[in-house]
């Protein structure tokens, strides 16, 4: 998949060599410090120009110089998100902030790194649920920005539809979709790089979740699935 140079020592990679998400190559032979937190790129001991995501973190070059770092950069690439879910038949009733934060915010006790989350308010005592916004993590790449803001939506669209007390696998799977069906629309080769490795992320909810909404959709059409879900809060 490589044509590149190697980003460690510049040369055309060695025998044996890593692919990073972007498609930029790393011999194995390199001395390595972890690894980019967003495209899996490992960060060769000494090479500069890495920044910190979260404390526990790193984000390489090639993905901080295409990072969402304001909410000014985020508010110019909103609108286009929210104009390719509604191409997927996915609006909000009542539309939703959607507020940059630090990422270490959002992921303070959590494994698995955390991109967004959906701030929401559910009522003891109603079948509504209150969308009070969405937090997407400062410095993603705008394909990774885009992807989580569409996941982000989905949650909210489940919420204002009043689906309520979905299993994780299955409110994550639909978010998955929504967010791989976004992805789709991009049409360059890291978009649908980031699709299938949600597509076949080992994660029982994300991953295994995403498969089973998947799998339904190729069965019975996205249209009936979704109606089930917000309806009976299962797949059909
Ligand atoms: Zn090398
Ligand atoms: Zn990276
Ligand atoms: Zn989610």
């Amino acid at each position: 998949m490589s044509d590149s140079t190697c980003t460690a020592c510049g040369a055309p990679p060695a025998d044996r060599y890593v692919v990073s998400m972007h498609g930029e190559a790393t011999c194995v032979q390199h001395p390595t410090r972890g690894q980019c937190a967003l495209c899996a790129r490992p960060r060769h001991t000494g090479e500069s120009g890495w920044s910190r995501f979260t404390s526990a973190t790193v984000r390489c070059p090639t993905c901080a110089g295409q990072a969402v770092d304001t909410q000014e950069e985020a508010r110019l690439h909103i609108p286009a998100v929210r104009t390719g879910m509604a191409a997927l038949g996915i609006e909000l009733d009542q539309r939703v902030r959607v507020t940059l934060v630090e990422p270490d915010a959002i992921n303070t006790d959590v494994v698995s790194l955390c991109l967004g989350r959906t701030l929401q308010r559910t009522w003891a005592d109603r079948a509504t649920t209150d969308v009070l916004g969405i937090e997407i993590a400062r410095g993603l790449t705008t394909t990774h920005f885009g992807a989580t803001v569409a996941h982000e939506i989905g949650h909210a669209w489940l919420a204002q539809r009043g689906a309520r007390n979905l299993s994780p696998p299955l409110e994550e799977g639909v978010c998955e979709l929504f967010s791989g069906a976004w992805l789709k629309r991009q049409r360059t080769e890291f978009a649908s790089t980031l699709r299938r490795v949600s597509l076949e992320s080992p994660d029982p909810v994300y991953g295994a979740g995403y498969r089973m909404v998947r799998d339904s959709v190729v069965s019975h059409g996205v249209a009936a699935v979704l109606d089930s879900v917000c309806r009976r809060g299962c797949l059909p």
